[in-house]
């Protein structure tokens, strides 16, 4: 363990482009927690948006950002059992919750309101060590590297999206929306279940779902007109689900276009933006509308099993490995959606 500073990425005020580079200590552990040796960490959809100042949830300022990492245990808190030093581990996200909310006790401790998440809430990844309770972790097997480990926490969104809160039967016509890394992981995810899978974007997406077609079998759909043909192909009535992954809310009135009498949206995407259209057609056509938020324990066992048989494989979304100082470039890239996902690496 090195006891000089290390460079982290500090997103450091809500304004605008408040990000950069700063030397900080090795964090203290408490006894619960163990000290992690980050070896990568992924570039969240939700990092690029506290560095835009374009999120909508509290941020503890000045914060380490990145909450997808993977690494090696460097030190042990006194009360930490079944863990020693160099396991290789991912971390859950939730850093903070209270044990005795109602939520927590049930094992949705990811839906306690008074939860607190690494990057925002608590120092996050993008940094040599970090703090993690022990409770957050996951054996990652030898045979999975830590570029793609470190994609297991976007992996467990879409799970938890697509499996634990989507209705979803082998032959069923699913359609996402949006081609970030999120959309593109549900509909891998929607892929394993045996759904035919259309991913909608804009013309300037055509790479990011050119990479769904080619990984994971995806129709790639451009345009709203091309998503309603492909959704109506089979018996002009639909698809089956629709996952809005698109961080827009106006695009719940696509969905609820396109989706068929009695199926489903689940909505992933965040987009703070107001409604100003009727949600009628939910009425209308008899639709359950979901959110899915985060994910929980057994999720990340299931994720890192599918990761680890190869019966999910994430190397083709990843865009490229960057050193954390050159955490400017490895944004960009992912934020003008030239890559579909940038992973960093401490120095
Ligand atoms: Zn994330």
């Amino acid at each position: 363990m090195s006891s000089t500073k290390n460079a982290a990425v500090v997103n450091y005020s809500e304004q605008k482009y408040s990000v950069e580079i700063r030397e900080i200590p090795v964090p203290e552990i408490g006894e619960e927690d163990i000290l992690l040796e980050v070896e990568n960490v992924g570039v969240c959809g939700s990092d690029l948006h506290q560095w835009t100042s374009d999120h909508s949830w509290p941020v503890n300022y000045p914060v380490v950002l990145g909450h997808e990492f993977g690494g090696k245990i460097a030190a042990l808190g006194a009360r930490v059992a079944g863990w020693k030093v160099g396991d290789r581990v991912v971390s859950e996200t939730a850093a903070v919750i209270d044990q005795q909310n109602p939520m927590s006790k049930v094992g949705l401790y990811n839906l306690d309101p008074t939860r607190k998440g690494f990057g925002y809430g608590v120092n996050g990844a993008m940094t040599r060590f970090v703090r993690v309770p022990a409770r957050c972790l996951h054996n990652v097997p030898a045979n999975l590297s830590f570029e793609e480990a470190c994609l297991t926490e976007p992996c467990c969104v879409a799970y938890n999206s697509v499996v634990g809160n989507s209705n979803i039967k082998p032959g069923d016509r699913v359609i996402v929306i949006g081609p970030g890394t999120i959309g593109i992981l549900c509909a891998a995810m929607a892929r394993l279940c045996g759904a035919e899978v259309g991913v909608l974007g804009l013309e300037g997406d055509r790479a990011r779902l050119e990479i769904a077609k080619q990984a994971y079998g995806c129709e790639p759909l451009v345009g709203e007109e091309a998503a309603e043909a492909w959704a109506k192909k089979r018996d002009g009535l639909g698809a089956d689900l629709i996952i809005d992954a698109a961080g827009h809310s106006i695009t719940l009135k696509i969905a609820m276009k396109i989706v068929r009498p009695n199926g489903q949206i689940t909505k992933v995407g965040w987009g703070p933006q107001p409604l100003n259209f009727s949600i009628d057609p939910i009425v209308q056509k008899n639709i359950r509308l979901q959110g899915s938020f985060s994910h929980n324990w057994p999720i990340w066992e299931r994720v890192i099993a599918l990761l680890a048989s190869g019966a999910l494989n994430v190397k083709p979304i990843i865009g490229g490995v960057w050193p954390i100082t050159e955490w400017h470039e490895a944004f960009e890239k992912m934020h003008s959606g030239q890559v579909v996902k940038s992973v960093l690496k401490p120095v």
